[in-house]
């Protein structure tokens, strides 16, 4: 919750309260003003419950990373920043390769386990300005702001390399995965949309499953 929201908050320590006030004057049957009331509305527990439900819709559930609607929301912002700027900016389509087979061979909830093996390798190797999202089932998208195609390859490159390098373990066994990459980028973006660039980066990662996986495939974004 916000303090802004709120016209008052109380701090019992570390609790915090929030509250809403009323103010109204008390008059007399003349409407001389008497005096006021102030009436004082407890809404901490609303404002958790707002906070908790804006968490949720940004979240991926089985992965905790964001999802595609956080993604897009936050993605727009930076591209019309970008836009309006003439910044560099790349996006990145990541897919496991072959993950159906892992699902096949271990089972759906060992599947389940590399995608969230995956995501949290993720996680640690984008910087925290960087914004990603699981998009779809077994596919991460990433957005790089103020990054150059050149230099998206290389953070792909070290995610790509950390992905093979790190096998999930399990109790009885380590299940290693590979991920191919697309990507799409110009240094100074025009008029391209957010959804231009993801297709783009869609079309670099089918030629990367489509030349042998395990690569990462760069598409320059051209600019009209
Ligand atoms: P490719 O290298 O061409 O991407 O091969 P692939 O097997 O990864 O390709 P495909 O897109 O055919 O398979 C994706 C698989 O991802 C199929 C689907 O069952 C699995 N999948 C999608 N969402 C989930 C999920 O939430 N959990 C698990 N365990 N599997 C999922
Ligand atoms: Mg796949
Ligand atoms: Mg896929």
């Amino acid at each position: 919750g916000k303090p802004s929201e709120t016209d008052l908050t109380m701090e019992q320590g570390e609790a915090k309260r929030y509250y809403q006030s009323r103010l109204s004057l008390v008059r007399d049957q003349q409407g001389q003003v008497l005096g006021k009331t102030i009436l004082l509305i407890d809404i901490t527990q609303q404002l958790a419950l707002l906070a908790r439900m804006r968490e949720v819709a940004a979240t991926d559930e089985l992965t905790g990373i964001a999802n595609r609607r956080h993604f897009l929301a936050m993605g727009n912002l930076e591209i019309g920043r970008a836009q309006r700027y003439g910044h560099a900016v790349s996006v990145a389509f990541l897919d496991l390769d072959l993950f159906k087979k892992i699902n096949d061979v271990y089972g759906h909830t060992v599947g389940d386990k590399m995608l969230c093996h995956v995501a949290r390798l993720c996680q640690s190797n984008v910087r925290t300005i960087d914004i990603f999202a699981r998009y779809g089932g077994e596919e991460v998208v990433l957005l790089f702001p103020e990054t150059p195609p050149h230099a998206a390859v290389h953070a792909a490159e070290r995610l790509r390399t950390t992905i093979a390098n790190t096998p999930l373990r399990l109790d009885n066994a380590e299940i290693r995965v590979t991920v191919s990459l697309g990507i799409a980028g110009t240094e100074r973006l025009g008029r391209m949309g957010l959804a231009d660039l993801v297709d783009l980066a869609d079309q670099a990662l089918a030629r990367a499953k489509a030349s042998g996986r395990n690569r990462v495939v760069m598409i320059q974004a051209s600019q009209q």
